[in-house]
C-alpha cells in the first residue's frame, strides 16, 4: 500500500507537491511555487521533513512544479533528484531567474522599509542563487521516456511523455503489495493538449489502477489551434501593413518558442517583409537554446525541418536582445516591429517598457497568447481597461488588443477523457491541481463518462492507494 499526501497543488492550481510513501521510501513528486494571492505561503513549513525525503521527482520545469526545490534543499533535502535531462536543464535557468527576481524584490522592499524605518520586518528572499547551485550539485538521475527505473526490489517507476512542455513527463509508480499483487499508480503532472505546435503528443497508457490527475482545464474545451494560428497571422499581417508595431507579452518557456515557430513559417510564406522581430527576454533566449538541444523531443514536422538544417526558431528578421541597452534601443524602431517580451501577464519584466512605449498608439497591436490571471496588468488590459499605470505613469490604451486563447499547453477535458478512457483497470481517479469550482465540474464530467470512482483531493489530505 502507498500513502499519498498532497502538500500543495490540491484544491489549488499552483504549488504542486505530493509526498508518496511506500514501505520505508519517501518520494516527493514536484515541489512547486505557490503563485498569486497566496504567495506568502511559500515561507510556511512544507508539512514534512525535507531531510527525510529519499527521492525528488520533477514532472516538468514550470515554476508551479519546481519553484520551491531550492527551499527544499535549503531545509535539508539530501536525496536524489530524478527527472528528464531537458527538465533539469530548463529547471536550472528557471530557478536562477527566479532567484534573481526574489533578490530584486527583496532589495526593493528593503529600500522602502528603510525609508519607513521598519526594515526589521522585511523577509529574506525565499532562496538565493547559492541554493539553486546546491540543487544542481545534488545526486541526480536522468529519466528516459518509457524506461523503468528500479528504486527498490518492490518499487519501480517510469516517465512517459506528457506533451505539455519540453521535457515534461507523467509518472507511473509500480509497487508490489504484500500479497504479491502489482499496482500501478499514475501521477499526471501537467498534460499537454493534442495538436501541440512543437512537441510529440501525450503518450497513451493502457493500464493503471489509480490516477492522480491535474484538472486545470477540467471544465472546458479549447478552441481549435488552427483558428488561433489564423487569427495570429491576420493580426500580424494587418498591423504591419498599416505601419504599426506588435507587442506580444509571452512566457519564456514553450509559448515563446511556439511564437517563433509561427513567425518562422510566416517568414517562409513571405509575410514578414521589411519588419524586425525582437526576442527581448534573456530567459526566453536561454530557454530556446534548450529547445535546440533536444530535437528528438520535437514533433515530426519540426524534426523534419531540423534534419534539413533549418532552424525552426530562427529567421532573418529575428534579433535577440540580451542586454538591457539593446532592449531600450527597440524604442527607436518606429514601425513594423514585432516585440516578444516577458512577463507573459505583464506583471514585470521588459514588456512593461514596450507597453509604455506602444500601447497609447492606435496603429499598434498588443497580442496576448496566454491565460491572464485576475489581478495582473495583462488581465486588466484584456478586460478593456481604458487607462493603465506603468512605472507610475497613467497611459491611455489605444492600441488594438487581441486575445488568442487556442495556444494552451494544457489538455482540455476531452483530451484528458480520451487519455483516461484508454486505461484498463482504472478504479480510482484523484483530482489535483485545479480551482475548486472547476474540480467539481470535472468530477461530474468524469463520473458521467468513466466507471472509476472520482475524488477531489484536499490540501494535506492523505490517500491510501
Ligand atoms: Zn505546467
Amino acid at each position: 500500500m502507498a500513502k499519498v499526501t498532497s502538500y500543495g497543488g490540491a484544491s489549488m492550481v499552483t504549488g504542486s507537491c505530493h509526498l508518496v510513501e511506500i514501505g520505508s521510501i519517501k518520494i516527493l513528486i514536484d515541489c512547486g511555487m505557490i503563485q498569486g494571492e497566496l504567495w506568502q505561503e511559500n515561507y510556511q513549513p512544507f508539512g514534512f521533513e525535507a531531510s527525510k525525503i529519499d527521492y525528488l521527482i520533477l514532472t516538468h520545469a514550470h515554476t508551479d512544479h519546481i519553484g520551491r526545490v531550492p527551499k527544499l534543499v535549503k531545509e535539508g533535502f539530501r536525496g536524489e533528484i530524478i527527472a528528464t535531462e531537458a527538465t533539469l536543464d530548463i529547471a536550472y535557468i528557471m530557478l536562477l531567474d527566479s532567484a534573481v527576481l526574489l533578490l530584486e524584490e527583496y532589495e526593493t522592499q528593503l529600500r522602502k522599509a528603510l525609508r519607513r524605518g521598519d526594515e526589521a520586518l522585511v523577509q529574506e528572499p525565499l532562496y538565493t542563487k547559492e541554493h539553486v547551485e546546491q540543487v544542481f550539485a545534488k545526486k541526480r538521475r536522468y529519466a528516459h521516456y518509457d524506461e523503468k527505473i528500479k528504486i527498490a526490489p518492490f518499487l519501480e517507476l517510469s516517465f512517459h511523455n506528457a506533451g505539455h512542455i519540453m521535457g515534461s513527463a507523467y509518472l507511473s509508480l509500480f509497487f508490489k503489495e504484500e500479497n504479491g499483487e502489482e499496482k500501478r499508480v499514475v501521477f499526471s503532472g501537467d498534460l499537454g493538449s493534442k495538436n501541440r505546435l512543437l512537441l510529440n503528443q501525450l503518450t497513451p497508457l493502457r493500464q493503471a489502477n489509480t490516477l492522480f490527475i491535474e484538472s486545470t482545464y477540467g471544465d472546458r474545451e479549447h478552441r481549435p489551434l488552427k483558428e488561433s494560428i489564423k487569427e495570429f497571422n491576420e493580426v500580424i499581417v494587418q498591423t504591419l501593413q498599416e505601419g504599426g508595431n506588435v507587442v506580444i507579452p509571452s512566457f519564456a518557456l514553450e509559448r515563446t518558442q511556439e511564437i517563433l515557430w509561427l513567425l518562422h513559417q510566416m517568414h517562409q510564406e513571405g509575410l514578414l517583409q521589411n519588419c524586425h522581430v525582437f526576442l527581448d527576454s534573456p530567459l526566453a533566449i536561454e530557454a530556446t537554446k534548450i529547445y535546440h538541444k533536444y530535437p528528438s523531443e520535437l514533433n515530426k514536422e519540426l524534426g523534419l525541418h531540423v534534419s534539413l538544417g533549418d532552424d525552426p526558431f530562427s529567421f532573418p528578421q529575428l534579433h535577440l536582445t540580451q542586454r538591457r541597452k539593446d532592449s531600450m534601443e527597440i524604442n527607436d524602431v518606429e514601425k513594423k516591429a514585432i516585440i516578444i517580451a516577458g512577463s507573459g501577464m505583464c506583471t514585470g519584466g521588459r514588456v512593461l517598457h514596450h507597453l509604455k512605449q506602444r500601447i497609447w498608439n492606435p496603429k499598434n497591436a498588443v497580442v496576448f497568447v496566454g491565460f491572464q490571471v485576475k489581478g495582473t496588468l495583462g488581465r486588466d488590459i484584456v478586460e478593456g481597461e481604458q487607462f493603465i499605470r506603468i512605472y507610475g505613469e497613467e497611459i491611455k490604451v489605444r492600441a488594438k488588443i487581441h486575445t488568442i486563447n487556442g495556444f494552451s499547453a494544457h489538455a482540455d477535458r476531452s483530451d484528458m477523457l480520451q487519455w483516461i478512457q484508454k486505461m484498463q483497470g482504472l478504479e480510482h481517479i484523484y483530482l489535483i491541481h485545479g480551482e475548486p469550482d472547476k474540480l467539481e465540474l470535472f468530477k461530474v464530467y468524469l463520473k458521467e463518462n468513466t466507471e472509476s470512482k472520482v475524488h477531489i483531493v484536499k490540501k494535506n489530505e492523505t490517500i491510501y492507494v
